[in-house]
């Protein structure tokens, strides 16, 4: 294919809007355009890429046994109101009216839909296991949208869905689905991660997240060097230890005035003390009711594990007045000892049990208690692991400290359990003719995040460096004298030839100066360069280089040999 023939537009200047290397580099390679916010056209080159990535994943998702639907975008509200998501998905989803005012849901995921066709279509145990896919455009209001098609408004989802016997079956579909997760990234160069992660509120259900390493990934995994135990931080655990207090552990109770030190770092400076002998509480509103979270000073509270904990449907930090009201005193002087409501519940981390020595918020403006004894002197309920992991942390596997790496989620897989099914009632006869309810996992791969994710793990300061199986094209044969015919012959010779040998192939016919042209491959990132100039060919051949290596590494090739050295360096 001719360079001239293609709409490929590069720029020079990354978008205002663009914060990540990988959104500044999709939009100057050409490969999308933004339409408005959250929303992207795939110009031809992004679009070869994205079809590349659906073709790895279809396969896959073929050889997994899984086999491929489509559903509408425009999907029914009665299916999710069958599943009380109607209210549940709260403003994330996009709601609208037709003209007969009946109501439906842009689709931003399609539990609903698979499990009512599943329903409708499986009768006998002989139908199960079954696992159906799509590949469909999806539609979230994300609050912030933003890092290009990282978090868009609309984008691409491989989404499939298994149905199972039993939990055995369940399971095995599970791991299938989860070695054809690990394929499909590997086959797409990029190195993505299982990592455990929350399962939201399906409590403890087992999930992995795929996650692709680096620094822009907004999800925070905690990781252990020694065992390779990953988990997202919304979920990771750690081995407690209570922590040393800098007191004595038989103090008496006292108060102290604190004037105008509210937060751990201004009392811990008044009193001279560490800012672990602190017990940090904070009252949350929970279903409407105050639950006072006591944690080590040091650290934050992981409101997932909270919320699991709890199992509260609405969970948020209580407002100045409701603080008051629960505690007596203002945020910044408020702890577990005696506070005003005293049937309000208390609950704290894990590490604090048996805690002794230590300085809370004595529910009265300006002042502390100090020497606090938690088990003697509070009515603390509960004692379990509701912080965040921070570097540094013993892991709970192995024992080693762990660190804390950013992550891009590229993928997820998920056992439902009977969630949907039970809710829709979707039934199968076993042999003996008794009805029972089909178990599910669900399995999204985001695609268009996903190509995304490619640049950011695969580029460099010239531009992308596309691994050959998604390339746009894997060889750019760089036409250094169009106008001279011997030279223009040489390149299209080695057009034909790659194109017959499967190898597609970009010829820059483009009368721009070379050095232009070297910028523009090397911006978008094609695996193999080879140039085919008229110096160059009378000095021995044309040149060929891979995208990922230095110009050092040039190989001066005759045409006739170049196609064995190109298929080698793919
Ligand atoms: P996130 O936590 O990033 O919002 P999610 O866990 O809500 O994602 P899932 O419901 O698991 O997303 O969807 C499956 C996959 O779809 C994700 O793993 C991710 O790769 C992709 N995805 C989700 N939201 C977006 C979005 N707004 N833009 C692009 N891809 C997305
Ligand atoms: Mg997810």
């Amino acid at each position: 294919m001719k360079w001239s023939k293609i709409l490929i537009s590069t720029l020079r200047e990354s978008p205002a809007d663009a914060e990540i290397d990988s959104h500044k580099l999709l939009v100057r390679a050409g490969l999308v355009r933004k339409v408005g916010a959250g929303l992207y056209a795939y110009l031809p080159l992004g679009m070869r890429t994205l079809r590349k990535i659906q073709q790895i994943v279809r396969e896959e998702m073929d050889n997994a046994g899984a086999q491929e639907i489509v559903t509408p975008i425009l999907q029914p509200s009665e299916l999710w109101k069958t599943s009380h998501r109607w209210e549940t998905m709260g403003a994330n989803m996009f709601k609208l009216t037709d003209r007969a005012e009946h109501e439906f849901a842009l689709g931003p995921t399609a539990e609903e839909v698979f499990t009512d066709i599943a329903k409708g279509l499986v009768d006998s145990y002989r139908q199960l296991p079954l696992t159906i896919y799509q590949m469909q455009w999806k539609f979230r209001d994300e609050t912030r949208p933003r890092f290009g098609l990282m978090r868009s408004k609309e984008f691409l989802m491989k989404d499939a869905y298994s149905f199972d016997r039993d939990a055995e079956g369940a399971d095995k579909s599970y791991w299938n689905m989860y070695k054809a997760y690990e394929k499909v990234f590997s086959r797409c160069g990029l190195k993505a991660v299982p990592v455990q992660a929350d399962g939201g509120d399906m409590g403890d259900s087992l999930t992995h997240e795929f996650h692709v390493l680096a620094d822009a990934g907004e999800d925070g995994i905690a990781w252990c060097e020694g065992c390779g135990y990953a988990a997202n931080l919304e979920r990771a655990e750690r081995k407690a230890l209570v922590a040393e207090s800098s007191q004595a552990s038989d103090a008496l109770l006292e108060e102290v005035a604190t004037p105008n030190a509210r937060t751990i770092e201004e009392v811990a400076s008044f009193l001279g003390l560490e800012s672990n002998a602190f017990v940090k509480s904070l009252v949350y509103a929970v279903d409407g009711k105050p639950v006072m979270v006591c944690i080590p000073g040091d650290r934050d509270v992981n409101e997932v594990k909270l919320k699991r904990f709890l199992g509260a449907k609405n969970l948020a930090l209580a407002t100045p007045s409701e603080v008051e009201e629960a505690t007596g005193a203002k945020a910044g002087f408020v702890g577990p000892v005696k506070p005003a409501n005293e049937t309000m519940r208390i609950v704290a981390d894990i590490s604090l049990k048996g805690a002794t020595g230590r300085i809370v918020g004595a529910n009265k403006d300006d002042y502390h208690l100090n020497g606090v004894n938690l088990a003697r002197d509070t009515k603390i309920a509960d004692y379990t692991d509701l912080t965040i992991v921070k570097s540094g942390d013993i892991c709970p596997v192995c024992g080693k400290p762990m660190v804390i790496k950013r992550g891009i989620e590229v993928g997820q897989v998920f056992k439902l359990g009977t969630k949907y099914t039970e809710a829709f009632k979707a039934v199968y006869k076993t042999a003996e003719l008794n009805e029972k309810t089909m178990i599910m996992g669900c399995y999204g791969i985001g695609v268009s995040r996903t190509l995304q994710a490619v640049i950011e793990q695969n580029h460099d300061k010239d531009g992308i460096i596309w691994p050959s199986s998604i390339a746009p094209y894997k060889v750019i044969v760089e036409l250094l004298d169009p106008s001279q015919e011997e030279v223009a012959k040489v390149a299209n010779y080695l057009e034909t030839a790659l194109e017959e040998a499967g190898i597609d192939t970009i010829v820059d016919d483009r009368e721009e100066r070379p050095g232009v042209k070297f910028k523009d491959a090397d911006l978008i990132g094609f695996p193999v360069r080879v140039v085919v100039g008229a110096k160059g060919l009378t000095a021995g051949g044309v040149e060929i280089k891979r995208r990922d290596e230095e110009k050092s590494a040039t190989r001066i090739v005759s045409p006739n040999k170049a196609l064995e050295v190109i298929k080698s360096l793919l």
